[in-house]
């Protein structure tokens, strides 16, 4: 668990105080899809801005990815910045403000596994490439084009635009 204590922080407005954990992607409990393996570090430091603790921190992890065009393995270092704002349960209870708007910690300490997830999670890319200009499998003979330059022509032509061109031919 990432709990950091900050029994010292909240005594006094401007106190700031570090933190750093490591932890394994199997500890945050990712699950078997999670692109994320071994060792994570997650550093920061919470600082005491009177009505609320400021927790600025960066995770950097491994993550293991399958290109999107060339399906080629790949790995990528991560470096995740995050920035939450936390407040103590007590006081929310008795403030006016409503609870969505702020983050909560009960007692002493603020247990960060929740927003680590959530930003791995976030960081996880729709669609991973190896390379941003990576030219992907030929779409005839499907050799991988980073590697081996194959000597089929392309024809270009848009599906859509092929069955168009279908239609213009048997009207006319
Ligand atoms: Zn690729
Ligand atoms: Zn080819």
């Amino acid at each position: 668990m990432l709990l950091i204590s900050v029994l010292q922080v909240k005594k006094e407005l401007g106190q700031k105080q570090s933190f750093r954990f490591t932890i394994t992607a199997d500890q945050l409990d990712l699950g078997d899809e999670s692109p994320y393996e071994g060792e994570m570090i997650v550093t920061g430091s919470v600082i005491n801005l009177g009505d609320s603790l400021l927790v600025e921190g960066t995770i950097e992890a491994c993550s293991h990815y399958e290109c999107n065009r060339c399906l080629e393995a790949f790995q990528r270092k991560e470096k995740i910045a995050f920035d939450e704002c936390f407040r103590e349960q007590d006081l929310l209870l008795s403030s006016e403000q409503s609870k969505d708007d702020f983050l909560t910690y009960e007692g002493d300490a603020i247990k960060l596994d929740e927003i680590v997830r959530e930003h791995l999670l976030l960081n996880e890319p729709l669609q991973p490439l190896c390379s941003e200009d990576c030219l992907g499998l030929c779409p005839i003979c499907g050799v991988n084009r980073n590697k081996t330059r194959c000597n089929c022509t392309l024809t270009t032509v848009d599906p859509r635009l092929a069955v168009l061109s279908q239609l213009i031919q048997e009207n006319s």
